[in-house]
């Protein structure tokens, strides 16, 4: 494949531009020396009350100590950071992302390079996020390769990837968008009986990957009249998954879809019911086996960008893609700002306020994932900040917000090195400019971002988000030549 041996070229030529270059004394590497962190509110990301005043040292990208300020000792020589008046809280975790493949002023398979999907990862660590999970999306070769450059320090500071292999029936799986960036790199899995499913997850397995997504999908009726992912599949996948250690998300839409993967002992529940309201089944199964959930629900909402200006999320933005979001002008169709809120969109709030509630107090448990890859209007690190403020719209306190956003998602990424503050624990952490606990909006007042205990150069990583790279009109005329929507699948 052409555009494999590409990926591979691009990433090798990647990893030893970078590596030079981290070699000098860049902003954004961990220093050896202690540094202690004085009299900001810490918000510690589980259920422990905040520190008011608290203090914290930093020693070799690890926090060593920490506590209300006065009881914690730096060690000789430290560096002292005044932090007072400002609220610090651990980085954010995101489950549910799509890299690779958004390129804002183009979108496509072409854009799927090692550089790309390492500006995605620095988009989201410049808003404050520490791990992005990518779902069922990127050829597993590729996905390893990276992680384990991305392990050995070959890229500048960003977020720490993680991926979930793909699995669809044959030509389901990601949406119209989506699959366009995923067939031609065979980045998903498709697989039609219980032995496919089984057999793809010991592939999986052997490879030593740990997550898998699969797509139940209700988008058929458009791809030729292809089928679902049935209950006997699925659940065969997920016991296969399981034996392996696996974790196991599941992409359904709908609430039947949701009610069957749910039965079937998904570890993670992709989506929220937006059509109707969840009903006593749904409720009682979700009681019953407590899947986390990702809801993923702002992609659907109209973009922020509409409401003023809002400098948030215009200072990642080159002028033009904000042009264009607000004029509907996006890869994946989205109304322009000027459309009216149509009754569709009223009755989505309804059941949301419904919905997202009831799922709560039934025992799923949230964690924070944004689907941010397929619109630039719902994109890397600014998703996230429109997400939790959602889940406080709908019935959450800022502090269970940031909890699910911090620690959580810590549990579906199997890691136990970040999430809180707390001796022993990465020092990846946001110092904040007013604090999110009064107003959830203040997780967006971003005076700073450390990642392993190094200062995110934000003002670097602005300045390169800020340029536009590529005419929009030319490359979609040349994706209209060239593309022939949903190919049909290869067979094994
Ligand atoms: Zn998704």
């Amino acid at each position: 494949m052409p555009i494999h041996s590409k990926g591979r070229l691009g990433y090798r030529m990647l990893a030893s531009g970078l590596l030079v270059a981290s070699l000098g004394p860049i902003p954004g590497r961990s220093q050896a020396h202690a540094v202690l962190f004085d009299g900001a509110r810490l918000i510690i990301g589980d259920a422990r009350p905040p520190i008011e005043r608290g203090a914290f040292v930093v020693q070799h990208g690890h926090i060593t100590a920490i506590g209300p300020q006065g009881s914690v000792k730096a060690p000789p020589g430290a560096i002292h950071v005044d932090l007072t008046g400002k609220t610090v809280m651990p980085t954010l975790n995101n489950v549910h992302v799509h890299v690779g493949y958004e390129g804002y002023v183009s979108w496509g398979v072409e854009n799927h390079t090692p550089e790309n999907v390492q500006d995605h990862l620095e988009r989201e660590a410049f808003y404050g996020v520490g791990t992005a999970m990518t779902m069922g999306d990127q050829p597993i070769d590729f996905a390893i390769r990276f992680q384990r450059a991305q392990r050995a320090a070959a890229f500048p500071p960003a977020a720490r990837f993680f991926f979930a292999a793909g699995m669809a029936p044959p030509g389901g799986g990601p949406d119209a968008l989506l699959i366009q960036g995923t067939t031609p790199l065979h980045a998903v899995s498709e697989v039609s009986t219980p032995e496919e499913a089984v057999a793809a997850v010991r592939n999986f397995a052997a490879r030593r990957v740990g997550e898998v997504k699969f797509w139940v999908d209700n988008r058929d009726n458009t791809r030729g009249g292809r089928k679902k992912m049935p209950p006997e599949v699925y659940t065969a996948l997920i016991a296969e998954a399981h034996r392996h250690g696996m974790i196991v998300h599941a992409h359904a839409t709908n609430l039947q879809d949701q009610k069957g993967v749910v039965k079937a002992g998904v570890d993670v529940l992709v989506h929220t019911v937006v059509n109707e309201p969840i009903d006593d089944e749904m409720m009682a199964l979700l009681r019953e086996k407590k899947p986390y959930w990702a809801p993923v629900m702002g992609l659907a909402d109209r973009s922020e960008l509409c409401d003023d200006a809002n400098p948030f999320i215009e200072q990642v933005l080159p002028d033009r893609v904000i042009a264009d979001i607000r004029a509907g002008k996006t890869w994946l169709p989205s109304s322009p700002c000027s459309a009216p809120p149509n009754a569709q969109a009223v009755q989505r709030e309804a059941n949301l306020q419904y919905n997202f509630p009831k799922y709560i107090a039934a025992g799923a448990r949230i964690v924070l994932g944004t689907d941010a890859g397929v619109s630039a209007k719902y994109s890397y690190g600014f998703a996230e900040h429109h997400e939790i403020g959602m889940y406080v719209r709908l019935g959450m306190t800022p502090a269970e917000a940031i909890i699910v956003s911090t620690s959580r998602p810590t549990e579906v990424l199997r890691i136990q090195d970040t999430g809180t503050l707390a001796k022993g624990k990465r020092a990846d952490f946001l110092v904040l400019s007013a604090n999110p606990l009064e107003n959830i909006r203040n997780t967006r007042e971003i005076d700073s971002v450390y990642l392993g205990g190094a200062r995110l150069d934000r003002e670097a990583l602005q300045a390169k988000f800020k340029r536009a790279v590529v005419d929009r009109d030319v490359t979609h005329a040349r994706r209209k030549r060239d593309y022939v929507p949903h190919p049909a699948s290869p067979t094994k």
